[in-house]
């Protein structure tokens, strides 16, 4: 696909929009006041930490965040400019993003056309008349973004990582976890009793009265919390087994019974689907007895309150504010709304960018600036963590042969993508332009759905990207056994290309190391080095290998964040492995990068300890309560101290460096991980 061809112009432009680069390793930052071998990430941050307060439009403040913020800062200079000039011809994907931009940025348009964008799926609802009616109406709400009953998406077989297969997963809630319906502390009370406001606030802006409002809030509430009684836990979720169920269409239909499957499948496009993975079964048992059960009027009003919820922030200002107030404010303790254009580039590049436009956002983010020499001194840190984890994987000393051969190759195998694609996604089909936002974002979604729909069944495209360049993060794809580096974490304090190379091992050398080793994590082990989930583990190792990840599961599960609230070791187990393991190979290809050449001391710091702090540094941050909250129940990421302080006192490496008394610095030799 052609790029269009203004990028100079526009990259001379942007400099003018360009943060002020943080620097690689922030040594003024150190607090002599805090003894390294005690906390270490206090010592690495808590000068910064204390000196950079939370934007009131943030929930956490850190070095992710700042990149984050100068991405999103670059991507709007570039698409308002972009707004008032021909750079980007008609049909071209570049030229869509910027018209969907153009119609979130623009309130008046909003404003105008109120919920008139939302009337096809509206009267669609309103004729809910009994279960092929729900059908009819929720598969129009699914292939148009809303996510309600439960999610339909395709993605390679895990058993047969070369084909696409249909999935159906649970969904369906409006809270952020299964869990929230049912915990029973007081905070968590507290805000199921603000959801349900917030819920009964939405339905009387839409013209209900408050008390019709209200019973309507009662019955969403009543109808998730079947659904979510349902639902797998969050690290239920993670067992890769129990939620491989390759289904025939007509056995989903004999084990869920009442709900009309196969027109529902192809209502969504899919009609010509014969089998697919049911991840949960009991959901979708319960689903379907809930489907043909539940009277109409009860899901009429379950699916107008999730069209609404899914479409809020894209209507006018009052439902915009409703659901910054609940799902930022109340869940994620923001006390201020961004800018609007910062919410836009959200909405349609998504956090994760894996929203439908987010490649196309991406591709506006490259245009604008320059991976230039990055890809190339990234790929030679690559090539040497890859190879410091092939000496471990020879070396370890509880590993058989087999398992170890199978491990090389496997990792040998392992495909690596850096800074942005070669092929860019093909946006032809997206009907993306001058319709009112909410209308955009639901052609974006149909697009993405049908895109998805048509390849049931084809080959999988190796070379996909499911992470925008502009993406402030990184990632291992098990299926594709690959590790993908967007452009957008290629950038200060994880890497800079004028930095030493202690500084960019501990940074994006350790980003790496964990992405690579969660090829290894207690899941990825489970995929072959073609991307299957089969059992190449000789059963000695498999259990071997299960004691030395409980430690890290105990380890893990003793450190307690806000409210005493325990970190979950089987929830973070596979990041914290990854964690673990992805340091310490870091360090061990630094040690090999710098083998033949002199290591003076930086800054006052060897280099041993400038690796160290650039890796502690790259997580300090802090975070509002309530976000912490949420991490600790939803994420599979311990909070980011636990995250610098489980890894060094796993690593008698880091005892040396800073000369702490190892007896006082590290976990005793029986609680150490020490997996790779
Ligand atoms: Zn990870």
């Amino acid at each position: 696909m052609k790029r269009f061809s203004r990028r100079a112009a526009m990259a001379a432009m942007l400099v003018l929009f360009a943060a002020p680069a943080l620097p690689a390793l922030d040594v003024a930052g150190l607090d002599p006041g805090v003894d390294p071998c005690a906390d270490f990430f206090q010592y690495a941050n808590k000068r910064w930490i204390d000196a950079n307060p939370i934007p009131d439009d943030q929930a956490r403040w850190g070095a992710f965040d700042t990149v984050v913020e100068g991405n999103m800062r670059t991507l709007i200079a570039a698409l308002d400019y972009a707004r008032s000039q021909p750079v980007a011809p008609r049909g071209s994907p570049q030229r869509k993003v910027i018209d969907f931009y153009a119609s979130g940025v623009d309130r008046e348009a909003i404003a105008r056309a109120g919920l008139r964008p939302l009337e096809p799926a509206l009267e669609r609802i309103a004729a809910v008349r009994d279960v092929a009616g729900l059908s009819n109406a929720l598969a129009y709400l699914q292939t148009r973004g809303a996510e309600a009953g439960f999610g339909f998406i395709v993605r390679p077989d895990s058993k047969n990582s070369a084909r696409y297969l249909a999935e159906i997963v649970q969904a369906g809630l409006g809270l952020p976890e299964r869990d929230y319906y049912f915990l029973q502390d007081e905070r968590s009370s507290q805000i199921r009793a603000e959801y349900r406001k917030h819920i009964q606030r939405v339905f009387v802006l839409t013209g209900d009265d408050a008390t019709l409002a209200g019973r309507n809030a009662d019955t969403v509430m009543a109808l998730e919390t079947e659904l979510a009684r349902a639902s797998m836990t969050a690290v239920q979720r993670r067992d890769v087994d129990k939620t491989y169920n390759k289904t025939a269409v007509a056995t989903l239909a004999r084990d869920a019974p009442g709900f009309p499957w196969a027109q529902h499948f192809a209502a969504l496009g899919a009609g010509e689907l014969t089998e697919l993975n049911v991840a949960q079964p009991a959901f979708f048992q319960a689903f379907a007895r809930l489907a043909t059960e539940r009277d109409p009027a009860q899901w009429r009003t379950y699916l107008r309150w999730h069209l609404l919820h899914a479409t809020a922030n894209k209507l006018p200002d009052a439902f915009d504010r409703a659901h910054f107030e609940f799902y930022e404010g109340v869940l994620r303790g923001r006390r201020a709304q961004p800018p609007r254009p910062r919410d836009v580039v959200e909405i349609i590049g998504g956090r994760t960018g894996s929203e439908p436009m987010g490649q196309a956002l991406g591709m506006v983010f490259v245009d604008a600036t320059s991976a230039g020499e990055t890809k190339e001194r990234v790929s030679a840190i690559i090539v040497n963590i890859k190879a410091a984890l092939a000496d471990r994987l020879r070396t370890v000393e509880w590993m058989e042969e087999e398992t170890r051969r199978k491990s090389l190759e496997k990792l040998a195998a392992m495909r690596v993508k850096i800074a942005y694609p070669d092929q860019w996604r093909d946006y032809a089909d997206a009907d993306i332009g001058a319709y009112p936002f909410a209308e955009n974002w639901m052609r974006a979604k149909a697009f993405a759905l049908r895109r998805d729909v048509a390849r049931i069944g084809q080959p999988v495209n190796r070379d996909e990207w499911f992470m925008s360049p502009h993406i402030v993060n990184a990632f291992y794809n098990p299926r594709g056994n690959e590790i993908v580096f967007p452009a957008g974490i290629l950038q200060p304090p994880f890497f800079d290309v004028k930095a030493d190379d202690a500084v960019n091992y501990g940074g994006i050398g350790a980003v790496i190391g964990h992405e690579i080793t969660h090829g290894f994590d207690d899941n990825g082990r489970r995929y072959d080095a073609i991307g299957n989930l089969t059992d190449w583990w000789t059963p000695g190792d498999a259990r071997r290998y299960v004691e030395r990840a409980q430690r890290v599961e105990r380890q893990y599960g003793n450190y307690s964040g806000v409210d005493a609230l325990k970190v979950n070791g089987k929830l973070t187990l596979g990041e914290n492995i990854s964690d673990v393991g992805g340091l310490k190979i870091a360090y061990l290809a630094l040690k090999k990068a710098l083998h033949d050449r002199p290591q003076e001391a930086i800054e006052g710091l060897s280099a041993e300890r400038r690796f160290f702090l650039s890796f502690a540094q790259i997580w300090r941050s802090r975070y509002r309560p309530e976000m912490e909250r949420l991490l600790i129940r939803t994420d599979a990421h311990s909070p980011p101290r636990f995250r610098v302080a489980g890894v060094v006192t796993n690593l008698p490496e880091f005892a040396q460096a800073f000369s702490c008394d190892a007896s006082k610095a590290l976990l005793s030799d029986a609680d150490r991980a020490n997996i790779w």
